[in-house]
């Protein structure tokens, strides 16, 4: 580990320049496991560079726990990410996936319109481990030392009950069992929603009657979208690597089966990433015949290069992070025991906002994915400028 090699006194390693030449935007892409890639993680040097408040570590020995808390940005709320439970290489490469997280939703909350900021946690060890209970409930201690600066969820490696171990010991905590349940319906409307401004910008109505939509991946979030699709009358095309998942998409919508590997050469209008991260990349991009790209999987792109070759091929691309935001609406709903009526209406607000960022791309000539990660910066400063007004002693 050689995270501590720059902790004497103020980061030598990070330049002014450094800082300048680092784009805008969130660190859920490709960049900052570039920068974590070689020696090893200068932690000052990529909180400074990307603009993180916090970054925690804590070693339970009991218990063999190893956790780490990154803080992106708390200016719109308290900092709200799940818990990643994973086999990392190495400590570096585990701080650099708490950064990265962290800081993509800081920008994910922020197009959602919820107050709250960007957090993740990481924990490292086996995911598949039994014995669970310890290890959860010292995480818990752990989010319990932030008094709220920091709330946690579900995420890759964990589960509804592993948040009832840490709830054991933190309040801070959301997706329990029996509150909120799952996202997906709330997720998949807001797909839906959002596939309709798509629709909107580049065929000038949003009706989806009469479309083909090829979707990839028929699980929880792709089969509420695929409710809504039939319900409208479009044609779908339907992939996914659980023949299973695939039929009932046939029985219920009618959709026509495709290979897993052909989804991308499909005639259709619209392509639906619903399972993988990554899948627009140099192999996929020059095969997609489609308009328009609108799904729920996260992090669509494989580096931010594709997002720009889209925008030349002129296929309009509707940002993951802001597209799929219904999950994080859906936390921000239990939190606050917003019925999940109010979640979706939350997450029908999608539509506009991404109209908001297609309007912007036009305006300032710049990719999609780039206008959504300006709309979020604006949102966190404008509401950052706020308290510049006494507002007398609050209790
Ligand atoms: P899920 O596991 O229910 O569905 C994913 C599906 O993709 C599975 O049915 C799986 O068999 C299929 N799949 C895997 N590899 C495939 C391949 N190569 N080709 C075709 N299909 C393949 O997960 P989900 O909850 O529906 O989430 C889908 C995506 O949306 C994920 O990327 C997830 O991170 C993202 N997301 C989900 C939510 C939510 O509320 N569930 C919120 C935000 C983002």
């Amino acid at each position: 580990m050689t995270t501590s090699k720059n902790l004497s006194g103020k980061p030598s390693a990070v330049s002014g320049a450094a800082a300048a030449t680092q784009p805008a935007g969130p660190a859920h892409r490709s960049r900052l496991t570039a920068q974590a890639s070689g020696a090893g993680t200068d932690v000052f040097a990529a909180m400074e560079t990307l603009g993180h408040e916090q970054v925690l570590l804590s070693h339970d020995p009991s218990c063999g726990y190893f956790g780490i808390i990154a803080i992106h940005d708390t200016t719109l709320g308290p900092a709200l990410g799940g818990t990643r439970f994973w086999q990392y290489a190495s400590t570096d490469e585990a701080i650099t996936d708490a950064l990265r997280l962290a800081r993509g939703m800081t920008y994910k909350s922020a197009v959602a319109g919820i107050n709250l900021g960007g957090g993740k946690s990481v924990i490292i060890g086996d995911n598949k481990r039994a014995d669970r209970e310890a290890l959860f409930r010292a995480h818990g201690r752990f989010i319990e030392t932030l008094g709220g600066r920091y709330i946690t969820a579900e995420d890759i490696g964990t589960s509804p009950a592993d948040m009832e171990y840490i709830k054991l010991e933190t309040d801070h905590v959301a997706g329990l069992l029996g509150l909120s349940g799952d996202p997906s319906p709330v997720t998949g409307y807001g797909v839906y929603v959002g596939m309709k401004a798509a629709a909107r910008e580049r065929w000038g109505s949003d009706s989806l009657g009469g479309k083909t939509v090829a979707v990839q991946g028929a699980g929880k979030v792709a089969y509420y979208l695929m409710q809504h699709l039939h319900a409208d009358g479009a044609t779908i095309i339907v992939t996914d690597i659980d023949a299973e998942k695939v039929r009932r998409a046939v029985q219920e919508f009618g959709a026509v089966p495709a290979a897993p590997d052909v989804i991308y050469d499909q005639a259709a209008d619209i392509f639906s990433p619903n399972a993988l991260g990554a899948t627009i990349n140099d192999e996929t991009l020059p095969r997609l015949k489609v308009q328009i790209i609108a799904g729920g999987a996260n992090n669509q792109l494989a580096e931010d290069r594709h997002g720009d070759e889209l925008e030349k091929r002129k296929i309009l691309y509707a940002p993951d992070y802001v597209i799929n935001g219904g999950g994080v609406i859906n936390v921000y709903g239990e939190l606050h025991r917003w019925p999940v009526e109010r979640a979706k209406k939350k997450a029908g607000e999608i539509y506009e906002t991404l109209l908001r960022i297609f309007e912007i791309a036009r305006r300032e000539r710049m990719p999609t994915y780039r206008a959504a990660d300006r709309l979020a910066e604006q949102r966190i400063a404008a509401v950052g400028g706020l308290d510049r007004m006494w507002m007398g002693e609050r209790k």
